[in-house]
């Protein structure tokens, strides 16, 4: 497919604030990581526009320190962009110093799971690291593009529209929040599709080695959401210092990361139980096996604080609330004409189970 030429757009001022890195890498492994980002971007944008019949794409990267990523639709192009900020700061917290022990999450579990974890880690051809990055941009890019599948949806016409990722103290609006959770379910379900087909790549495959993917790549949604929570995304100084944003429903441009947590991981598992159901994995398994992972990168990201219990405790504290609030956004998802065609048009089933049906994961 064609993109249309971000030249053309930035004349136009359509474009703001473009980050050309070629120009501004100050070293080769900036150079490396911006080149990285921005294929694997490319890649995807080409790939799903295609899919999905989506035209005038525009992707580029913002000159912004932050970790941020946004979709626009203006003047009829469809944009899709992520801040230098995003690259960086996503390179910096998954960087491989902080995988080296995630082969000890099966430690404790049946043998044929620790096997499949050493394994993995022996595999010259599979990098946790790498993996965790790859999971994030698909997550991230996956989210983006449904709001840009929203935007041309009947209901948003010609208007312009701009979804930022970052939060904002705006006004609250239901609509807002519904569409987040919207994205973050396609999010999460293209990231589940990207695993299956990461461990049928795989030279030696295995029930027990596709388990340990969907529970690292569950864990990448997780982790990437928490760093937003504890408001260490975007630090550069260590020792990172944790603020965690209070807890909210009613507020803000996005739903609350412990809402939006809850919402991926139960689609997520949704999903598992449909498409997979051979591996009989139990809500009780994904969630402790995830949080296993992101146990391990945390200790090594935020050594002497005990994150996950402290994430446990907080999701347990909230839980009713969050239940209610991601049911009510689900039952306003699935009334909003928008994300209703689009549900009907992915074959996706919504009125009594909240899943996929029909859906085939090597597509
Ligand atoms: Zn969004």
């Amino acid at each position: 497919m064609n993109f249309v030429s971000k030249e053309l757009l930035k004349k136009q001022n359509i474009i703001k604030g473009f980050f050309d890195y070629r120009e501004y890498a100050v070293n080769e492994e900036q150079f490396q990581i911006y080149s990285y980002f921005e294929s694997s971007f490319l890649d995807l944008y080409g790939d799903y526009a295609d899919l999905f019949n989506i035209k005038n794409c525009c992707f580029y990267i913002k000159d912004d320190p932050r970790c941020n990523a946004f979709a626009i639709k203006e003047e009829g192009y469809n944009i899709i962009g992520i801040t230098n900020g995003y690259a960086i700061n996503i390179s910096k917290m998954m960087d491989k110093k902080h995988f080296e022990s995630i082969v000890l999450a099966g430690i404790n579990d049946d043998k044929l799971l620790k096997e499949a974890y050493i394994d993995l880690h022996h595999d010259k051809e599979f990098d946790f690291s790498k993996f965790f990055i790859d999971c994030s941009i698909k997550f991230t890019f996956n989210h983006e593009f449904q709001h840009i599948m929203q935007y041309n949806s009947s209901k948003f016409g010609k208007n312009n529209f701009h979804f930022q990722e970052n939060y904002k103290k705006c006004d609250f609006d239901i609509q807002r929040h519904v569409r987040e959770f919207d994205a973050d379910r396609m999010g999460s379900f293209e990231l589940l599709k990207y695993v299956f087909r990461v461990h049928a790549n795989l030279k030696v495959k295995s029930d027990a080695k596709l388990k340990c993917l969907l529970y690292i790549g569950c864990s990448s949604m997780i982790i990437t959401n928490y760093l937003f929570y504890l408001e260490v995304i975007n630090q550069s100084e260590t020792p990172l210092a944790v603020r965690k944003k209070e807890f909210y429903t009613k507020k803000y441009s996005h739903p609350h990361q412990l809402v939006r947590c809850i919402n991926i991981m139960e689609y997520y598992f949704d999903n598992i139980t449909n498409d997979l159901s051979r591996l009989k994995i139990t809500p009780q398994e994904l969630l402790n096996n995830t949080f296993k992972v992101a146990k391990l990168y945390f200790d090594s990201l935020l050594p002497g604080h005990d994150n996950i219990s402290a994430l446990f405790s907080d999701l347990n504290k909230h839980i009713d609330t969050i239940n209610e609030y991601n049911g009510e956004l689900y039952d306003l998802a699935i009334q909003d004409k928008a994300i209703r065609n689009l549900l009907l048009s992915r074959n996706i089933q919504f009125d009594d189970i909240h899943s996929v049906n029909g859906t085939n994961l090597n597509k």
